[in-house]
């Protein structure tokens, strides 16, 4: 091989705010078929509008600040959405015994009480009766003490390079399209059929996600290279196993970024076509 070629690529790939941790990546790339993609921060802004509020026991604007409080000490792209939505000043030492649990949502002990704020799956586990929602978004249910308290709806959209992204990889590279989420099926089916995605999984735990990813891998032939892309830190376990991981760094966790071979600085999914054009360039000068 020529190793220099190889560093010639890597060095034009950080000049579009692309790093890659090894020339053997840009080999890979160039034998890529199938692209999975997570949703949340991914694919969308993983910028939530609140869209609506329901407290019960309490006034929404209580709601809000104990769900701000609480989610201050996540990292998810709901937490800091949440947090601009309640908009005002935040007494971190309120909040104490914090424990995040991804794909269900953030537990923490707040003015004395223990808080809950996360999906359906979660209030399930606490055996909560909570509304069934039936509009677009994502629910994040609250529980104090064991009282159910209500729900925070909020909207995210879809980043506004992806479309194009994706139907550059499928059209120039014929590439298989995969979406694997935490997020509701409603939610998660309505974001495939905008990205006319090939398969969508949804409801899935991180483990769950890397089980789908190597299902993928083992109907595989040996020339056929799998690369998946995310954010989050309940991604991080897919980005190590795939054949080239790919992390956002803008929102991405660090867990994210430390277990990914490629990280897009920008957090624009541009920088997807941008890399298989010079991960293409990089081997047809080596052969
Ligand atoms: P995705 O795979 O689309 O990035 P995640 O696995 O990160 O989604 O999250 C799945 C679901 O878990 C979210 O839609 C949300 O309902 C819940 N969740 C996870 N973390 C939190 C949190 N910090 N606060 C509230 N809900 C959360
Ligand atoms: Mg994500």
């Amino acid at each position: 091989a020529a190793p220099l070629a190889f560093l010639g690529g890597i060095a034009s790939a950080a000049r579009q705010g692309i790093v890659v941790k090894g020339g053997n990546f840009l080999e890979s790339l160039v034998k890529a078929d199938t692209f999975i993609f997570d949703k949340t921060g991914t694919l969308t802004q993983g910028e939530f509008r609140v869209a609506r509020i329901k407290a019960v026991g309490m006034t929404e604007e209580e709601l809000l600040k104990l769900v701000a409080h609480v989610e201050s000490y996540s990292n998810h792209p709901l937490a800091k959405s949440l947090a601009d939505a309640y908009g005002k000043e935040l007494d971190p030492d309120s909040v104490r015994s914090v424990k995040e649990k991804p794909g269900f949502g953030i537990s923490a002990t707040y003015e004395g009480q223990r808080v809950h704020v996360g999906s359906r799956r979660m209030m399930d586990a606490k055996r909560l009766l909570v509304d069934e929602i039936n509009e677009p978004g994502t629910v994040v249910y609250v529980c104090v003490g064991r009282e159910y308290a209500g729900y925070v709806l909020v909207q995210d959209q879809v980043k506004e390079e992806a479309k194009a992204t994706l139907t550059w990889l499928k059209e120039k590279y014929r590439a298989i399209l995969v979406m694997l989420t935490g997020d509701t099926e409603k939610t998660g089916r309505a974001v495939g059929r905008e990205l006319h995605m090939d398969y969508v999984y949804t409801d899935l735990l991180p483990e769950d996600k890397l089980e789908q990813l190597e299902d993928f891998m083992s109907i595989q032939g040996e020339a056929e290279k799998l690369v998946c892309v995310g954010d989050g830190i309940n991604d991080a376990p897919m980005l190590a196993r795939a054949d080239v991981g790919i992390a956002m760094g803008n929102l991405g966790s660090e867990a994210a970024i430390e277990a990914a071979d490629v990280i897009l600085v920008k957090d624009d999914l541009h920088g997807i076509v941008a890399l298989m054009k010079i991960a293409k360039e990089t081997l047809r000068s080596v052969s």
